[in-house]
């Protein structure tokens, strides 16, 4: 099964490559989207995981300038009375610290008493913020949550920005007095800087939004706006009230770069390439060893010349012939055929008009032999053909003589005619050998045999065969000219209707007027006419002749049905119901005027393509008699089941009848048999008063036989139908 998909696809490499080709690059394909897109979520997981560390770092920077806020406060609630030089001391060890605190201010009761450095802020000195509402806003809120609230960031009054940044500060023993608020402001450029944060980072977009802490909903106040897509990337920041978002985002979408991924179609495409090219080269070798193989197997078992079986093939071929007609107990002929003065060819034309010559021949027995016959050349100028299925050996010997006519007929070599002749020996399975080596050795005995009694021979082993086959033979082929030259001739036998006292039916009999032997009976050619295959011929005539006959007999008035004797072999033919029924058609005879007489034989035989031709001209309208009835299968219980109009009582009971018990009986039982089951019952042979009288008496429907009248020749016969005159019955 593998064996012969990979044969078939190996058959064409070159498209079977290209296919595998393209089929590796689209898995490529598919794989590369696949692992492109996991390498983006990859991209986009470590941005994320970079942005958390960032946020961390931010929170840790805010933490750690809010804690020099936190410990001012401590100080103060402590000491709420907080001298200008103690504020100033504290201030200056704060900051020494690498902060990004820019000054520091204390408003007790919220008007600002003490800046630290004070230069450049002395305006601010007296600033009670409740004159000023923007900052008294956040200011309130801070002292309402009792909360550090960073603000901001805010431009400065000195151009750059700041986080300003409002502690509330609580005293006395439970810190529910309000003392007022520090505040500290805080340059966040510097303090981004230091918690390593840049707009562009790792090739990212940076950006932070929630000015005063609002989160989502407050502005975007470091970096772009638009680095907050919907692709971005999104962390958030603690303040210690509110909170803000850092986002990344990545310019090309997170894009894997390109040259990664020309890199890996590139490869993609060279992977593909070279398993399509091993696949080419391992299937075009394939291939070569396939035909080798193959060519090797035909050397084995052919003959280079002829192309014919050699002798190995046949012996294998001959081998399961042999058990396979065993099995079906079927016959089949052996021929061993070698050409006369094949030698004297060589020698006076040369080796290759010798080849030539054999070529020829061989290649004209092909044509004469069935498909399914064996034909093998066993050596130099030895043939052998076995013909499969015969039935009789006149089947052999008339194939053989066809060959011998037609391979004698002249063969066109080198420019001019070659006229070669052969001996024929044959050996029939299984009477004349049961095994290959028996078969072989006496066909080849035969043939032997042949060359000795002068070449040009068709020899049987068997000899008394021999003799049979001859005269069968001789007497198909006399049956054929005596075809061609009117030898024959119809009898007609009147068969009376009992009941209606009329002859309205009679039994056509072929009759044979020999030039040379004179009248012969039907019994002495019939049988070997069915033998040969010639009654097919004849058959064909006697139609033929009886519609004739039946329409000069409708021109002189005389209207009766006639009855044609059909034999077995003549049902074998393809189509001959229909051929049999052109010819009616041709004569304008009503099919009711046409009764066929078969034997029992052809109904038993069980063969289903003759029975359905005896069914279709039953359907037409042409009726059947059994003919002999009681002598074959004396079938009377399967008679119920015979597609058949009418029965005859063979003679040979109907002659008994009057003096065997047992005979009277049978006759009897048929006719009785006949009525129930509606056939019409025909006695054949009667002779005499007595015997039409029993039949008569027994309810029998028709008789024919010399007392009515013998077959005679036709004219005779219109003379007896026209005078006829009523046989005296009991
Ligand atoms: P069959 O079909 O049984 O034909 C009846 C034979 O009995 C005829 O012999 C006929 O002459 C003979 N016969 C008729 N009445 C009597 C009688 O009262 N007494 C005696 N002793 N014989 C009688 P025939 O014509 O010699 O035919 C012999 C056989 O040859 C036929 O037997 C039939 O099987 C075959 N035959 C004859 N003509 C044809 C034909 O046209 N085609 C085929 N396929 N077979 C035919
Ligand atoms: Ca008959
Ligand atoms: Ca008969």
């Amino acid at each position: 099964m593998f064996h012969r998909i990979f044969k078939q696809l190996t058959g064409r490499p070159f498209s079977f490559a290209l296919a595998l080709f393209c089929f590796v690059l689209f898995l490529s394909g598919l794989f590369i989207n696949h692992e492109f897109s996991r390498i983006r979520e990859n991209i986009k997981h470590e941005a994320f995981v970079n942005l958390l560390t960032l946020g961390a770092r931010l929170e840790g920077e805010i933490n750690s300038h809010l804690v020099v806020l936190r410990g001012l406060k401590a100080e103060i609630a402590i000491n709420s009375d907080i001298t200008q030089s103690e504020f100033e001391s504290l201030a200056q060890e704060y900051l020494q610290s690498q902060l990004s605190i820019s000054h520091l201010g204390l408003a007790p009761d919220l008007v600002i008493t003490n800046i630290y450095p004070l230069q450049g802020n002395e305006r601010a000195l007296g600033l009670d913020y409740r004159t000023v509402p923007q900052q008294m806003a956040v200011i309130q809120e801070a002292i309402d949550k009792n909360e550090i609230i960073i603000a901001g960031p805010v431009k400065l009054v000195q151009g750059n920005t700041a986080l300003v940044v409002r502690v509330p500060v609580f005293i006395g023993e439970n810190r529910d007095q309000l003392w007022g608020v520090i505040t500290g402001v805080i340059r966040d450029q510097m303090l981004f800087e230091q918690a390593g944060i840049a707009e562009n980072l790792w090739g990212l977009n940076i950006a932070i939004r929630g000015h005063n802490g609002l989160g989502e909903e407050g502005d975007v106040f470091y970096g772009s706006e638009k680095t907050f897509t919907a692709d971005a990337v999104m962390v958030d920041v603690i303040l210690p009230s509110g909170r803000w978002q850092i986002a990344a985002s990545s310019n090309n979408g997170w894009q894997v770069d390109q040259s990664h991924y020309f890199s890996y179609w590139f490869v993609a495409i060279l992977v593909s390439l070279v398993i399509a090219m091993a696949s080419y080269l391992i299937s075009t070798n394939y291939r070569e060893k396939l035909i080798a193989i193959e060519t090797a197997n035909y050397r084995a078992n052919y003959d280079g010349l002829t192309n014919l079986s050699n002798r190995y093939h046949f012996t294998q071929q001959l081998k399961a012939t042999i058990h396979e007609h065993q099995r079906h107990q079927h016959k089949f002929a052996l021929f061993f055929i070698d050409l006369d003065y094949f030698k004297e060819v060589n020698d006076n034309w040369g080796h290759h008009a010798g080849d030539e010559l054999l070529r020829l021949f061989a290649d004209r027995m092909s044509s004469i032999v069935r498909s399914d016959d064996l034909l093998a050349r066993l050596a130099g100028d030895e043939f052998v053909i076995v013909l499969k299925d015969i039935e009789t050996a006149t089947q052999a010997e008339l194939l053989a003589e066809k060959l011998q006519m037609e391979l004698g007929e002249p063969y066109p070599i080198q420019g001019r005619h070659l006229s070669v002749t052969h001996s024929l020996g044959i050996a029939i399975f299984p009477e004349d050998g049961q095994d290959l080596e028996a078969l072989l050795q006496n066909a080849d005995r035969a043939m032997y045999e042949a060359k000795r009694a002068g070449k040009n021979r068709i020899f049987f082993f068997n000899e008394q065969l021999s003799q049979e086959v001859k005269r069968h033979v001789q007497v198909h082929n006399e049956i054929l000219d005596g075809l061609r030259h009117g030898e024959f001739e119809l009898y007609f036998q009147p068969i009376m209707d009992l009941e209606q006292q009329s002859i309205s039916k009679c039994e056509a009999l072929v009759r044979w007027n020999h030039p040379k032997k004179g009248l012969v009976s039907p019994i002495e050619f019939i049988p070997i006419a069915e033998h040969t295959g010639a009654i097919c011929n004849l058959g064909d005539w006697i139609l033929e002749e009886t519609c004739h006959l039946l329409n000069k007999m409708a021109e002189k008035g005389v209207d009766v049905q006639v009855s044609i004797n059909r034999s077995v072999a003549e049902f074998q033919g393809r189509n001959v119901d229909q051929r049999w029924l052109n010819t009616l058609k041709k004569y304008h005879i009503d099919t009711s005027r046409v009764v066929f007489e078969i034997t029992e034989s052809l109904l038993m035989g069980g063969v289903e393509s003759q029975l359905e031709k005896i069914n279709t001209l039953r359907a037409s309208g042409i009726a059947f008699s059994i003919d002999d009835f009681g002598t074959g299968y004396s079938a009377i219980n399967y008679l119920r089941h015979y597609p058949v109009d009418y029965l005859k009582i063979d003679r040979s009971f109907v002659k008994d009848v009057m003096d065997d018990e047992q005979d009277r009986t049978l006759v009897e039982v048929i006719i009785k048999m006949g009525q129930t089951l509606g056939i019409k019952v025909v006695a054949e042979g009667v002779e005499d008063q007595a015997q039409l009288d029993l039949l008569s008496s027994y309810g029998c429907d028709f008789i024919q036989g010399y007392h009515l009248g013998k077959p005679m020749p036709f004219d005779q016969f219109l003379s007896f139908c026209l005078v006829y005159s009523p046989l005296e019955t009991a």
